[in-house]
């Protein structure tokens, strides 16, 4: 099953693929992870990245599709991925239509996880990720059990750069501008699914079961 997340920063796209991940025995492909991994270990991938990303610019096509077809090539990803944060521009739609209909394969769900602009900048503001596993929580809708330390590893917890909200505006009107044409553009293949994430954040992964199956 290949399923792809849509949505605003923040909507809950990387909340919902890990769930969905686990569930489906698939692996959560995420390119905002993958770059955070790379700045960590001090990459020059990670450094160019890190440029755009800290702006709430968005990494060049060029860059991003390479790591992404890299990524979706290895052996884990046979069976299906879902993917967090990509594509997130028309030509990185197209780039990954032309290589699934190479592959003779395509795109089963893209699930649109709709949250209104002003429920993001808040939940932003209280998102909290773990330095180490990628893992994500909110002080108020998804604490940790300790405050400022990560349930699964331990590791510290801490407010990402780009979560300010000056750099989440920029990211909003990026979204709206290159992502959000992408809505219309799964909804013409038919693979367009909407799902309401304003909800508690089991209830929007039932209506996303229901959608999968
Ligand atoms: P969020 O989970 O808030 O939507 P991500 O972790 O997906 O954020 O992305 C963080 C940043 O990484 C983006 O603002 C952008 O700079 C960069 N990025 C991630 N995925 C892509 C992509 N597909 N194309 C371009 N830039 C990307
Ligand atoms: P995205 O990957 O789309 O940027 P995240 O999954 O990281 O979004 O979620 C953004 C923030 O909102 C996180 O702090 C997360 O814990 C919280 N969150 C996710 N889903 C919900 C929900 N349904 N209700 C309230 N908060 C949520
Ligand atoms: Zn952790």
């Amino acid at each position: 099953m290949k399923i792809i997340m849509l949505g605003a920063p923040g909507a809950g796209k990387g909340t919902q693929a890990k769930m969905i991940a686990e569930k489906y025995s698939i692996p959560h492909v995420s390119t905002g992870d993958i770059f955070r991994a790379n700045i960590k270990n001090g990459t020059d991938l990670g450094k160019e990245a890190k440029s755009y990303m800290d702006k709430g610019e968005l990494v060049p096509d060029e860059l991003t599709v390479r790591i992404l077809l890299d990524r979706v090539a290895q052996e884990d990803c046979k069976n299906g991925y879902v993917l967090d944060g990509f594509p997130r521009t028309i030509p990185q739609a197209e780039v990954l239509q032309s290589e699934l209909n190479k592959q003779g394969t395509d795109v089963d769900f893209a699930i649109n996880v709709d949250v209104p602009d002003e429920n993001i900048i808040k939940r932003m503001s209280g998102r909290r990720a773990c330095v180490t596993c990628g893992a994500t929580y909110h002080i108020e809708h998804v604490p940790p059990k300790t405050e400022g330390i990560c349930d699964k590893c331990g590791s510290e917890l801490i407010l990402r750069d780009d979560d300010k909200e000056e750099t989440v505006k920029n990211r909003l009107s990026v979204y709206h501008d290159q992502t959000q044409p992408l809505i219309d553009f799964y909804s013409a293949k038919g693979v367009l699914k909407n799902v309401d994430g304003t909800v508690d954040m089991m209830d929007v992964f039932n209506a996303i079961t229901n959608i999968l199956g």
